[in-house]
């Protein structure tokens, strides 16, 4: 056969240079379907291809990634069919595959690739070069997704949203429609300013997981604003499909959290404007449906209101913050640092049982268990009780026997699965019916628990159940739950040491209005009064708004020249005063002493006694 004067590629002359850079030479007869390759291949793919049969192995053993063939196909294709676009393309070209290793796993090449042709145009042998570039390509990618995305919840930031939303409008025929909803999350301020910042980020990043749950992966979601979303509706057909859409949105965005027994709720207002009905362009579009979500502010919060042209224009101003602050304070992404979010979560809580709460509910959707709780074992070490329980939907809480679980059969568990501090079953179907009776009641059909320990003693653990099918923990979801539990040792002692410390502060109260004594608690600075005993409550009646002590018991507007706290000091933590009270006729002795009254230590608790009687035998002549 006469074959081309063109010599593509000589595979000794470039095998040493090529082999430097780590590049691969490959030659493919397409004549006798022969491959040969440099053996450097099997460095980057760890096995070395058959010389025969190239194009059935190729498909057979899946060699380029499925999704990626079409692009070797189409130019084979040309080299064969399409003489025209080759010419174009002037005989050489270059694709970026991925190609399977041994291990099944594909690795981003660059493939350069070149024909030879017959004199009869025919193509006889396809010579080339295979870089790899996983690395670089996966390095670029993780670049162009951190560029893309909002690093607290993952979703699109503002200007990628925009440009999406935007693109997509442009090619988008006006025959479809589309709706644009402005979520903007209803109190969020004060969830910040209670329970702060970092706690309010994980409640922004369980708001933004409900709101992807509530759209297809086709929609576009993005976080534009610090407490505001936008979303592309694709395709939409049915207004009344829309408005159930909202409304259910609407009730996914309802949290309510609980501080110092006040409930702070939160919700989501959501404005929408329709692609092309009420603007084509993404500017105006965006405009109508703000205006929308300022007047569902404005009307009463926590709904959806849909722009139409003649709707009142109100006063609501949103305040915007830009999401992409978050990269400018040096925010890792809530979810890759899931870890570091707990920690700082946990240290800089300032409602424990809140924080531990949205700690299970973050993790519960995270991993998408049935069930995230914590037992706690009681003081006297006998049981182990449900301290906190988040449930997925359709599951319901732990009830019945294994709501309290008795600690020598927990240890038994851990000691029979012989897992030291950690309970791992993927399916409780392994366990013996002994072990299962824990969990069958519960329907429970995996589960992970982690035990909680403080100086070797086992205090509680913390676990995922799962109770819709078997299932194999994951390393991250082992290693959350292992460093979790760490932590809660000292949380869980530090919340156990603060509700003991009221329990002690509410019985102190108590015993003080029983004592029969006049007894009230005054600051030594500011002479406001903190407590008053309901014997001395009973004596000086309603008060009248007065707040000093010389006001509320000497009817006097400046301190009293010999109030007892005068001398307490530093080095004297009580003194004794005994005068005669002009205004009651009585003598009185005070003992003032100086006391930890909740978080000032500048207070004085103060006794009066009635010494009267003492008083006249003292006067009494002696005989
Ligand atoms: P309204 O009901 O009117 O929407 O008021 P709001 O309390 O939700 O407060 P508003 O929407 O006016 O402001 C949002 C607040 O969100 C302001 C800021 O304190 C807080 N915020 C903004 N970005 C972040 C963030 O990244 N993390 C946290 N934790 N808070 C943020
Ligand atoms: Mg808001």
């Amino acid at each position: 056969m006469e074959k081309s004067t063109i010599k593509m590629f000589d595979l000794e002359t470039y095998r040493t240079l090529t082999e430097y850079n780590g590049d691969i030479l490959f030659e493919w007869d397409l004549e006798t379907d022969r491959f040969f390759v440099t053996p450097n291949w099997f460095d980057i793919f760890g096995y070395i291809p058959s010389s025969y049969h190239f194009s059935d192995e190729l498909e057979k053993k899946a060699m380029i990634h499925p999704d990626d063939i079409h692009l070797f196909k189409e130019y084979i294709e040309t080299i064969h069919y399409n003489q025209h676009d080759l010419a174009n393309r002037k005989l050489y070209s270059k694709l970026e595959l991925r190609f399977r290793n041994v291990y099944h796993q594909y690795i981003w090449c660059k493939l350069r690739l070149a024909t030879a042709f017959s004199s009869r145009n025919l193509p006889y042998k396809i010579s080339g070069m295979i870089t790899d570039i996983d690395f670089d390509k996966k390095h670029r990618e993780t670049l162009l997704d951190q560029a893309q995305k909002d690093l607290l919840t993952g979703l699109y930031n503002k200007v990628t949203t925009h440009t999406l939303i935007e693109d997509y409008l442009h090619s988008s025929p006006t025959t479809n429609k589309h709706a644009l909803m402005i979520i903007d999350i209803d109190g969020f301020k004060a969830i910040n300013d209670n329970f702060g910042h970092l706690f309010g980020d994980a409640v922004i990043c369980d708001l933004a997981t409900s709101i992807k749950k509530n759209f297809p992966d086709s929609d576009i979601v993005g976080r534009v604003g610090g407490d505001e979303f936008v979303v592309l509706v694709k395709n939409v057909t049915k207004g009344e499909w829309l408005r159930n859409k909202a409304l259910a949105l609407n009730i996914a965005l309802r949290r309510s959290y609980i501080t110092d027994q006040k409930e702070y709720k939160i919700s989501g207002s959501i404005g929408i404007a329709i692609y092309p009905i009420h603007c084509e362009k993404f500017n105006d579009l965006f405009k109508a449906a703000d205006q929308a979500l300022y007047y569902a502010k404005e009307t009463g919060k926590d709904k959806y209101v849909i722009y139409y042209p003649q709707l009142p224009k109100v006063e609501y101003r949103n305040p915007r913050t830009n999401s992409e602050d978050n990269l400018s304070q040096g925010k890792k992404s809530f979810h890759d640092n899931l870890t570091e979010y707990i920690f700082k979560l946990l240290y800089s809580s300032v409602d424990s049982t809140a924080t531990i709460k949205i700690i299970l509910e973050v993790l519960g959707k995270r991993f998408n268990v049935s069930r995230a709780f914590i037992y706690e074992r009681s003081t006297d070490g006998n049981h182990y009780s449900i301290a906190f329980q988040w449930c997925n939907q359709n599951i319901s809480p732990i009830e019945h026997s294994l709501k309290i679980l008795a600690a020598d059969k927990v240890e038994k568990l851990y000691a029979q699965l012989n897992q030291q501090n950690m309970l791992n079953c993927s399916n409780v179907n392994m366990l013996n019916a002994n072990q299962r009776e824990f969990f069958e009641i519960e329907n429970i059909q995996a589960f992970l628990h982690c035990r909680i320990i403080d100086s070797g003693i086992p205090k509680g653990c913390i676990g995922f159940d799962e109770c819709t099918s078997p299932r194999n923990w994951t390393v991250e979801e082992i290693d959350i739950l292992t460093f979790i539990s760490e932590m809660l040792t000292t949380f869980l002692l530090k919340k156990n040491a603060v509700k003991k410390t009221k329990e002690i502060e509410a019985n102190l109260v108590n015993i003080l209005h029983h004592v029969d004594a006049w007894l009230y608690v005054v600051d030594k600075y500011t002479y406001d009064v903190l407590f008053v005993n309901k014997k001395l409550n009973a004596t000086i009646g309603q008060n009248g708004g007065k707040v000093k002590c010389y006001q509320v018991f000497h009817n006097s507007e400046t301190p009293c020249s010999d109030c007892p706290m005068k001398d307490i000091s530093l080095s004297s933590r009580h003194s004794v005063k005994e005068f005669y009270d002009n205004a009651k006729n009585i003598w009185v002795k005070m003992n003032a002493s100086r006391i930890n009254w909740n978080d000032s230590s500048d207070a004085c608790l103060i006794q009066v006694d009635d010494i009267s009687a003492q008083k006249q035998l003292e006067f009494l002549p002696m005989n």
